[in-house]
């Protein structure tokens, strides 16, 4: 018999229903929590006097920011450059030193900045450090006083655990598989020139990419040309030859991509060339739920479309899954766009584009659940990569007034605390 299940199944119950989301909800539970102080201080006193004979009083404080000591930064390959160095300016403006590990699949990315970055950096207090799994067991196995990792969700769970060890604290960027929302109320082409764009985008090799598409049978009908007219027009009748056309990191990558392309119906592409690890922006449809591409990350040219009966059905669909790093919504009508981000959770939203709220350093930016935690970008980089430390500081005189608060509590003394 499990004494605390059917709580927590009656406070998830609710929480999914969305009970404590409105603002008169939480104002009201605040105004009770209010009251019930109010109405029973009395009785909080005689129980507190009971428990642990202690009253506090509280001046004046103030948080003070304070590095961490060593920070980690683990980087993956998509976007070498800016996934070191955007966690790295945090970490050394919010006063660390840093030891940061590029990844090995972005060789000449990670030779330049083990070989180059540090002679623009005191050495004494910055590191650049290579290597593999094997190696990162070794690495980890050291204590640091943060790690910041961007990367896959299975290596971010060995990272967690390994900082467990020490208990150091830690961000955790991941990935995931984001929805992308297409309402029947939309232009289709202006959709699939914006899909097209934020898919194909590094040949899909980024992880806030749309990684599938939820809409109707008839909005697909209207996309499927639309997204073909904006490939075209974007690389060409032949994209193999399109310079705008990346290629897939690594040939590990490439297999894993080309199994995927046997999904479903490939409606758009779908064409691949090992010699060049070469895969067509490519768009499948009647796609199954249990298949391989929609059980796993994409990370790929290949965006699948998945039909669904009603706004309803999207939102169950994406909240019978893990939480995603980013999620879309595209329609004309501001209120399915609201209820779409009101009724799901994700790391970030964009309402009718790809990913531009990445470029706002007035946005954070970070996933939730198992999308990861903690975030960065701007500001948010410099609190992440800074203790908070709660701090009071109080005047060595006012002895008499401060003495109040010493025993023995005689009834005139507790009616003034
Ligand atoms: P990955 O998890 O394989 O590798 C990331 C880093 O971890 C690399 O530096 C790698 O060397 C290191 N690593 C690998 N095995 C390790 C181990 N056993 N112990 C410790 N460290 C280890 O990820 P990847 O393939 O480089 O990148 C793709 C993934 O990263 C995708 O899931 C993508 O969504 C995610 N990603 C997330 C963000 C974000 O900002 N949230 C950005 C880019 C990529």
């Amino acid at each position: 018999m499990d004494p605390f299940a059917d709580t927590l199944r009656r406070l998830r119950e609710a929480f999914s229903a969305g009970r404590t989301r409105p603002a008169e909800f939480r104002a009201a539970q605040l105004r009770g929590l209010g009251r019930f102080l109010q109405e029973h201080k009395q009785l909080l006193q005689e129980a507190l006097a009971q428990d642990l004979h202690k009253a506090t009083q509280l001046d004046s404080a103030f948080i003070r920011k304070e590095p961490f000591g060593l920070v980690l930064v683990i980087a993956p390959w998509n976007y070498p450059v800016n996934l070191t160095l955007v966690p790295l300016v945090g970490a050394l403006a919010a006063g660390n030193c840093v030891v940061l590990k590029p990844s090995e699949f972005s060789r000449s990315t990670e030779k330049v900045l083990a070989e180059v970055l540090p002679r623009y950096l005191d050495q004494s207090c910055f590191a650049v450090v290579l290597g593999g799994p094997q190696e990162m067991g070794q690495l980890l196995e050291h204590k640091f006083d943060y790690i910041f990792f961007t990367g896959s969700p299975r290596v971010g769970r060995i990272v967690m655990s390994a900082a467990a060890k020490h208990l150091t604290p830690v961000t955790l960027e991941l990935g995931g598989k984001n929805p992308c929302y297409v309402d029947d109320d939309c232009d289709p082409q202006t959709v699939a020139n914006r899909l097209a764009w934020f898919r194909y985008f590094n040949t899909g090799q980024t992880c806030v990419a749309p990684d599938y598409v939820l809409c109707s049978p008839a909005t697909q009908e209207r996309l499927l040309p639309a997204l073909q007219s904006a490939i075209t027009r974007f690389y060409g009748e032949d994209p193999r030859s399109s310079l705008n056309l990346g290629r897939i990191v690594s040939d590990k990558h490439f297999q894993r991509l080309r199994g995927l392309l046997g999904c479903g119906r490939v409606a758009i592409g779908g064409q691949s060339d090992e010699s060049e690890r070469y895969i067509a922006p490519t768009v499948l449809v009647d796609v199954e739920e249990t298949e391989p591409v929609m059980q796993e990350e994409i990370f790929g040219p290949i965006l699948p479309i998945v039909n669904v009966r009603s706004l309803d059905e999207a939102i169950d669909f994406i909240n019978r899954r893990e939480k995603p790093l980013a999620l879309y919504a595209f329609s004309n009508s501001k209120q399915v766009v609201k209820r779409v981000l009101a009724q799901t959770s994700s790391g970030s939203f964009c309402g009718n584009d790809g990913f531009m709220h990445l470029t706002l350093a007035s946005l954070p930016f970070g996933g939730v659940g198992a999308s990861g935690m903690g975030s960065y970008h701007g500001k948010f980089s410099f609190d992440t990569f800074s203790h908070h430390r709660a701090c009071l500081l109080r005047c060595p005189g006012m002895e008499k007034i401060y003495s109040i608060r010493y025993p023995p509590y005689s009834p005139r003394k507790l009616r003034v605390l």
